[in-house]
């Protein structure tokens, strides 16, 4: 559908997927654009981040936000400029993101901010130790790699493809990657890759990895519990993890969190992000599609590995 520059083009949620989005769960609708009303802004976005919790909000169940409605307009993180604004401290031309209020969607933006605070608040990191990090050439998973380097750790990474465990070695320093689409035994790898054991595991990916993961900690170990996107699609309720005594015989400690539980600090961790990105110490990718039209298709990408980095619709 082609967007005419007076309607608005919005891709809704027509069904609640059942397993991995099907394009005819999705509908788009062109409407006019709406006049802002007294305390609105009329923005245009320009971006859209495509975010593997997007699959958890078209589920009804209970999580911590509501489920999209059906025949509701896809939530998503965006950023765009104001057009019209009847709302103090707001004028056209400002760049303004929704949902989490900072005007980045890369490292500055959301997925940054979860890896800084999930690696360094969460898994309370400390100099010389080993993090394993999975889903590590993605959005999170690359920024979490790199902080751990600098921050004087040795950094392992998890990833589906030989380009990506090349782009993590070569140029983002991580010490090893393992493939664990290709790998014979995930475990001997990582006890290979992780010889002291691992002091932080950052988990984006859940279910089989976090469970062998579990298995090679070290004293005192932190599992941060990010993400855990081979669960998001799945039709049956998950197992839970085998290997969870593990967190007894080492005393380590497994916890989840939001990046929205810290948005009272995202200042202070944009500066020092910002700081790394100033000194060439931080690396990033962008994964940018063009249209929103073309969102749906995209979104399956975070699915089957597809991507490198942040994915995001231009639109
Ligand atoms: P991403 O890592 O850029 O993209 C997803 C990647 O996950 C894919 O490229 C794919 O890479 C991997 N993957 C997909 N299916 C998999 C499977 N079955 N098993 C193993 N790996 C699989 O996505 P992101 O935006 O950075 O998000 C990463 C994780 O962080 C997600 O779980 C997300 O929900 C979570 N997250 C949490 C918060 C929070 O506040 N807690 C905030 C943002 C994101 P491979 O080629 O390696 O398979």
């Amino acid at each position: 559908m082609t967007q005419t520059p007076d309607t608005n083009l919005q891709i809704r949620l027509a069904n609640r997927p059942k397993g991995l989005p099907q394009e005819s769960d999705f509908q788009s609708v062109e409407e006019p654009i709406p006049q802002p009303g007294d305390g609105q802004v009329l923005v245009r976005n320009r971006y859209l981040s495509l975010d593997p919790a997007m699959r958890g909000w078209m589920n009804e169940a209970r999580s911590y936000v509501p489920p999209i409605g059906i025949g509701e307009a896809m939530r998503g993180l965006t950023v765009g400029e104001v057009v019209e604004s009847r709302l103090p401290g707001f004028a056209p031309g400002d760049l303004v993101s929704g949902i989490f209020g900072c005007v980045a969607l890369g490292p500055l933006g959301m997925t940054g901010l979860t890896a800084y605070f999930g690696l360094l608040e969460v898994g309370q990191l400390k100099a010389n130790e080993t993090v394993l990090v999975s889903g590590a050439a993605g959005a999170v998973g690359s920024i979490v790699g790199q902080i751990a380097k600098i921050k004087g750790c040795r950094a392992v990474g998890i990833a589906g493809t030989d380009d990506k465990c090349r782009w993590l070695t070569e140029d983002l320093g991580f010490e090893a990657i393992i493939n664990y689409k290709t790998a014979k035994d995930l475990h001997e790898e990582i006890r290979r890759t992780c010889p002291k054991g691992i002091d932080v595991y950052f988990d984006n990916v859940g279910g089989e990895i976090l469970d062998t993961a579990l298995r090679s900690l070290a004293m005192h170990a932190r599992v941060v519990i990010c993400g855990a996107i081979s669960q998001y699609n799945a039709t049956e309720p998950p197992k839970g993890p085998a290997n969870y005594l593990a967190l007894l015989v080492q005393r380590a400690r497994m916890e989840g969190f939001l990046v929205m539980d810290f948005q009272a600090r995202y200042s202070e961790a944009q500066t020092e992000l910002g700081g790394w990105l100033a000194e060439g110490k931080l690396h990033y990718r962008e994964d940018v599609v063009e249209g929103l039209e073309n969102a749906p298709r995209a979104l399956l990408r975070l699915f089957d590995g597809s991507n490198t980095g942040k994915l995001m619709v231009r639109i």
